[in-house]
């Protein structure tokens, strides 16, 4: 490696860097004339810079070249040895050029087990609901317009009665997440004043969701009652003041507080602000709409309206299957002020959302085929007979493809619901796993991630586990295709 100066590189890391060559050199490279010509002289110069900051950065962790530049192209040669290989570096920038031209947003087989899983999507849509989307975005539609009138309609207007009947709510209103529904209750009930909330609701939701935040920014006043573990209702009844605006209930949904615990029904919550002429509002997460035996535990958005909640507020992505949205259902009077808001029309939610949550909840109308018909609600509910059947099916496929490359097995194990639902709960289900004999397991699990789609496992104990519970059944044969592809990379 060489001496190491003051500066805290190598002599060849620092030679390697004067030797990079300049974005402007290597636009000007007979090599790359093509790419100029067909994706015009910006982006390829856009892209040089990409590649040469990519050199830079992989010359300063002490990488090869090669390795640098990423999995494109033939040998550039030792970028740290302060050779290159001018048409490595040409490939590597017409292919960072071309990429701005595909969709980023890849779909992949989610074959982790994890049923409402954030970082990969959340929810699949209904074919309804997909098809809802074109139909409301391949031309104009009545978004806001009343066609009975001919004047000016309300987008609330298309969900709304939909929502009340599935809930038995009086009114509706959909923002663009749930994160958002709080903020819009928080500011309109509880701005400049003060909210009540139980120190055992504090919570937070991935990344920067945090109740006293959230709260924060809507200007209410955070007032907490109880301990972490026990909240009683005479802690919220002492804490009710002049400047209380609103109780607020949140639903722990991605922990548990188990032991020597008591918190507050909804019920008695409701019983309390009505007496005291104070705003109940219930944060539900996920909002359970659907009687499902496997979700039993979540709270029900239909069981909390009835517990008496002025306003209730759930996701559209997480248990119900639709797409990411905010639903807000509660009495009228108050729905109306969250309406009337401006914040609510910063909040507001496209044609896409409208027409994939309408699709989405009209299945839910008949509760005993939104079971087999969204997503969501068919993996949480597929019969453990059924899954060991498709676990068996595909290793066959797999091991076919695989050969000797690993070891294909079915086992046992447990899927997870996500989405900051039912932390605890373990639904058995059945995987794959696939144990490498010559690569090992990440190395395996990071050619997944490559392949076309994308296949997305857990590794446990050197293995990597593809559950079949959230592999869609047309995806099958794509998996065989990447293990495949990952195994025999030179086939490709
Ligand atoms: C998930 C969750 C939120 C945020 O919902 P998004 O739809 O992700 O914005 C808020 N509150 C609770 C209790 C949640 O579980």
């Amino acid at each position: 490696m060489g001496r190491v100066k003051k500066s805290g590189l190598t002599d060849r890391q620092a030679e390697a860097l004067r030797a990079l060559p300049s974005v402007e050199e290597l636009v000007e490279m007979p090599e790359l004339a093509a790419a100029i010509g067909e994706y015009g002289r910006e982006l390829v110069v856009d892209s040089a810079r990409v590649v040469v900051e990519r050199l830079r950065s992989g010359i300063l962790a002490g990488k090869a070249a090669g390795e640098a530049l990423g999995r494109v192209g033939g040998n550039a040669g030792d970028v740290a040895g302060g050779e290159l290989a001018f048409d490595r570096l040409a490939g590597a920038i017409t292919e960072e050029a071309a990429k701005v031209f595909l969709p980023s947003l890849k779909s992949l087989v989610n074959a982790t087990g994890v049923v409402v899983h954030t970082n990969l999507g959340r929810s699949v849509l209904a074919p309804e609901a997909i098809e809802a989307v074109v139909q409301a975005t391949a031309s104009y539609s009545n978004l806001e317009y009343n066609l009975v009138a001919g004047s000016r309609g309300s987008r609330h207007d298309h969900i709304t009665r939909i929502i009340t009947a599935l809930t038995g709510a009086e009114d509706a209103i959909v923002v663009n997440n749930n994160a958002a529904a709080v903020l819009l209750a928080l500011a309109v009930f509880g701005g400049g004043r003060d909210v009540i909330v139980s120190r055992g609701e504090l919570i937070e939701i991935g990344g920067s969701f945090r109740i006293p935040d959230i709260m924060a920014s809507s200007t209410a006043r955070l007032v907490e009652v109880g301990t972490t573990n026990k909240t009683k209702i005479s802690d919220y009844e002492k804490a009710i003041g002049p400047d209380t605006a609103m109780l607020l209930h949140v639903h722990t949904s991605n922990y548990k507080v188990v032991g020597f615990t008591a918190e507050v029904e909804i019920a008695e919550l409701a019983a309390l602000g009505h007496e005291r002429g104070v705003v109940v509002v219930d944060d539900l997460g996920s909002g359970v709409l659907a009687d499902l035996p496997a979700l039993a535990g979540e709270p029900s958005v239909h069981d909390s309206l009835a517990a008496g909640a002025d306003v209730v507020t759930f996701s559209g992505d997480k248990l119900l299957g639709g797409p990411q949205a905010g639903v807000v259902v509660g009495k009228r009077e108050f729905i109306a002020k969250m309406k009337a808001h401006p914040m609510a029309r910063a909040m507001r939610v496209d044609k896409m959302t409208l027409a994939a949550l309408q699709a989405t909840l009209a299945i839910y109308l008949k509760p005993e085929e939104a079971l087999g018909r969204i997503p969501t609600l068919r993996m949480l509910s597929e019969p453990i007979d059924s899954l060991q059947a498709r676990a068996e099916k595909l290793a066959s496929g797999l091991s076919e493809v695989i050969g000797d490359a690993a070891t294909v097995a079915v086992e046992k194990a447990a899927s997870k619901v996500g989405g900051g639902a039912l932390p605890l709960l373990e639904l058995d289900s059945y995987v794959c796993s696939v144990l490498p004999s010559a690569i090992t397991v990440d190395d395996l699990a990071a050619r997944l991630r490559e392949t076309d789609p994308p296949v997305i496992g857990r590794i446990h104990k050197e293995r990597l586990l593809l559950d079949v519970r959230t592999i869609l059944p047309e995806q099958a044969e794509m998996i065989a295709k990447a293990l495949r592809q990952a195994f025999y990379p030179e086939e490709s």
